[in-house]
């Protein structure tokens, strides 16, 4: 076994029958607390004929029903007096946070210090397994607000002994970098590919900043766009996966998944079309439970919560890091696939497609796609949109040829209906900020199915 640094040692490379041992009595506990403290649970398991009592191993868990976004929704005002799902007195909650409502009215969050304790505990971890020490000073793009990630990584900072720098946004100026040399930066892989660009333009030569590893959240992306991106700064990116809802992931300097904190959360994978749960390996959508030590508290808990994130296991075994807790793939929303003639289609496949080497002479990486109907039934048009640094200077049928190509190899059913004529894909060229896109307000919709005939 290497020689690993953790954030917290025993816990992260405990062997697997203990930790599995450690996971099945907090599953007891958080289950009795959530009865016991929640008036959403005390119901719903009464309603589904559940003694909790009765859940007494994390494989228990399979056997109660899910619980989705909507679910909260519908118990909390304005639907039900109160907050039904709220898990302690309200004199013990230090903050309330909301979902950022992309998907519907913002959910409600309450977390006690306890549960702020348990979040930041999540992304120490991840930074220290990314490398971070007390002498990393980090800026933070993520937004200060009603979601959790930019507080819970400024408590996670004050743990580890690092430095942060609270900007809450990328468009800042390079003095920042200059001035107070930050060695890393946490934010999406768009917004640092136009930092990067930027810098640049603004001729900052590498030596000037002190940038050695980027951290990279808030959506997925491609292997291609992350490629990109490590090469413009030079230096490693590492991917989180974290929300209000209490995931938090984060890969390794192995590189080798996303380690699931999973004393702290539990992940199962289910698949909604197979009405099941489904074997390491498969795809299927994360669903989360909450975990609480045996004496902890939470305001606010969820049992077998649908994260609507679709995602796989790769492995439970050790990993070259040292730790044990699981490896999951890159959760991409489900909301960001469409289907075509019974394939699925994800926004990163696109991406994929777009930041094919060859291309990014020519292009920034901005890209949007729409799916619509054809002119007969049984056709359907893609049509996909990218945006050139120069249009008059983009070698337009190299970018096609890449893009479609790329996108076609891992999508053999697709490739089938687009060699038979039924699949269409048009590529349409804009210069600087001619994409749709860049009217959206909040985070930019890349893939929109505009399909009438379903
Ligand atoms: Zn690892």
């Amino acid at each position: 076994m290497p020689a690993t640094t953790c954030f917290s040692p025993e816990i992260e490379t405990m062997e697997r029958s203990d930790l599995d041992s450690l996971i099945d009595e907090r599953v007891r506990y958080t289950v009795q607390y959530a009865a016991e403290h929640s008036p959403f649970y005390r119901r719903w398991f009464k309603e589904n004929r559940i003694q909790p009592g009765e859940i007494r191993v994390h494989e228990d868990l399979l056997s109660l029903p899910l619980i989705s976004g909507k679910t909260i929704r519908e118990h909390q005002p304005p639907v039900t007096k109160n907050f039904e799902f709220l898990s302690t007195d309200w004199s013990n909650i230090f903050s309330i946070q909301e979902t950022s409502g992309t998907s519907g009215t913002p959910k409600g969050f309450f977390l006690t210090w306890d549960d702020w304790k348990r979040y930041a505990e999540k992304y120490a971890r991840s930074f220290v397994s990314q490398g971070f020490t007390q002498k990393d000073r980090i800026v933070v793009c993520a937004s200060y607000g009603m979601n959790v990630g930019a507080n819970t990584m400024t408590i996670a900072a004050q743990r580890i002994g690092m430095g942060i720098i609270p900007i809450g946004k990328c468009s800042f100026d390079s003095r920042i970098l200059k001035n107070y040399r930050p060695t890393s930066i946490v934010g999406s892989v768009f917004k640092l590919i136009h930092l990067g660009r930027r810098l640049r333009a603004e001729g900052v030569k590498p030596a000037e900043i002190a940038i050695d590893k980027l951290v990279a959240g808030g959506e997925s992306f491609a292997e291609e766009s992350r490629k990109y991106l490590a090469d413009q700064w030079g230096c490693p990116v590492y991917n989180t996966y974290g929300s209000t809802e209490g995931t938090m992931c984060g890969e390794c300097t192995e590189l080798a998944g996303l380690h699931v904190p999973e004393d702290i959360v539990h992940l199962d994978v289910y698949d909604p079309r197979m009405q099941g749960f489904v074997r390491d390996g498969d795809c299927g959508r994360g669903i989360l439970t909450t975990l609480l030590p045996p004496g902890g508290k939470s305001g606010m808990l969820l049992l077998n919560y649908d994260t609507e994130d679709t995602t796989l296991v790769i492995s439970r075994g050790r990993c070259r890091c040292g730790r044990t807790h699981m490896r999951i793939h890159t959760p991409q929303r489900e909301a960001e696939t469409a289907w075509i003639f019974g394939n699925a289609l994800g926004r990163v496949d696109v991406e994929a497609g777009v930041f094919q080497p060859e291309n990014m002479e020519y292009i920034t990486g901005e890209y949007e796609a729409f799916i619509y109907d054809g002119e007969s039934p049984d056709e359907v048009v893609f049509h996909i949109s990218v945006e050139c640094m120069d249009p008059d200077r983009c070698d337009r049928k190299l970018v096609e040829n890449q893009l479609i190509g790329r996108f076609l190899k891992y999508k053999p059913g697709l490739a089938s209906q687009y060699h038979d004529g039924k699949l269409k894909i048009s590529i349409n060229f804009t210069g600087p900020g001619g994409l749709e896109l860049h009217n959206q307000k909040g985070r930019p919709k890349r893939l929109i199915d505009r399909r009438k005939r379903a």
